[in-house]
């Protein structure tokens, strides 16, 4: 199993458990927003990952980051999985609807719970309205892997974790997945 990163906390850890607080406008552009924006994209990238989330890096805040740059990689996770390419976002005070009442199952894991993957299911498509790195609106509005991001980002800003939502008897240790196929 290999090691968590040293800036991702770890499941047990309370600040994973809090609603976290909604980012004052006023506080986007100054240099300690912009540290934390950089913190966690750097940890992101690092670690690596695909998302990450105030909360794992133990600020209670609502903003998370995202980016795939490792989507379209893989045929199959292209076709199947529906994982795109996804540019880097700054995601601050967000909400999140369904669209369509399509729910997808994969599997997924998470940088605060290491070395561990469920499947879960979620909402095929999603859009989120919030706010960027500048403190502009945004709407963004993905399907497939990608939504499956946002919707994991944005738990984590309510204190929920995926192994809430999981179907149990799939949650195994990353080196154990697939073993059903052979
Ligand atoms: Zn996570």
């Amino acid at each position: 199993m290999s090691d968590a990163h040293p800036n991702i906390v770890q499941v047990g850890h309370p600040v994973l458990r809090r609603r976290a607080q909604a980012v004052d406008v006023d506080w986007i552009g100054t240099p300690e927003f912009d540290k934390l924006v950089d913190l966690m994209v750097d940890t992101m990238r690092e670690a690596p990952g695909v998302g990450v989330a105030a909360p794992q890096v133990g600020v209670s805040k609502q903003m998370f980051v995202f980016e795939d740059r490792y989507g379209g990689d893989d045929e199959e996770d292209a076709a199947t999985r529906e994982r795109p390419v996804v540019p880097l976002e700054v995601v601050v005070n967000p909400t999140l609807d369904p669209v369509g009442d399509h729910i997808v199952k994969f599997y997924e894991g998470c940088l605060s719970i290491n070395g561990f993957a469920a499947v879960v299911p979620r909402h095929k498509m999603v859009r989120v309205r919030a706010l960027d790195r500048k403190g502009e609106p945004i709407e963004l509005e993905w399907q497939g892997w990608p939504a499956r991001i946002l919707q994991h980002e944005y738990d984590h800003l309510q204190g929920t974790l995926y192994i809430d939502r999981m179907n149990s008897k799939t949650y195994s240790t990353v080196e154990n997945l697939g073993d059903d196929d052979d």
